[in-house]
């Protein structure tokens, strides 16, 4: 894992394998931690899928999402005064590791 210690205020992160501040292959998730909503990433529909059907809480998918990520970072967006949420981005850092971490994440919903 790398973590990023930087306690900047930052409205966006960006990817630390290609430097995109948008969709790139290694975004695995975005999750709004303030509203415990995932925002995006590879892992968007599987999340989903898994919360509504898992007897599983959305911190215990969010640690099998950390488990499958190679980088994390999180930021604080101001979405006007006193509104503000708070980020997590989780990242992989090839698009065949994301494949692999999809299905990996999705098998995870089988159980015996
Ligand atoms: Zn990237």
């Amino acid at each position: 894992m790398i973590t990023d210690d930087e306690d900047e205020e930052r409205e966006e992160s960006s990817c630390p394998f290609c430097g995109s501040t948008g969709d790139c292959p290694h975004l695995l998730l975005l999750v709004d931690k303030t509203f415990q909503e995932v925002s995006g990433g590879v892992l968007f529909d599987a999340f989903n899928a898994r919360l509504s059907s898992d007897d599983i809480s959305f911190d215990e998918l969010l640690d099998e999402v950390d488990s499958l990520a190679d980088a994390y970072d999180r930021y604080n967006f101001e979405d006007g005064p006193g509104s503000s949420s708070t980020y997590e981005v989780y990242y992989v850092s090839s698009a065949a590791r994301a494949k692999k971490a999809k299905s990996v994440f999705a098998a995870g919903s089988k159980r015996p």
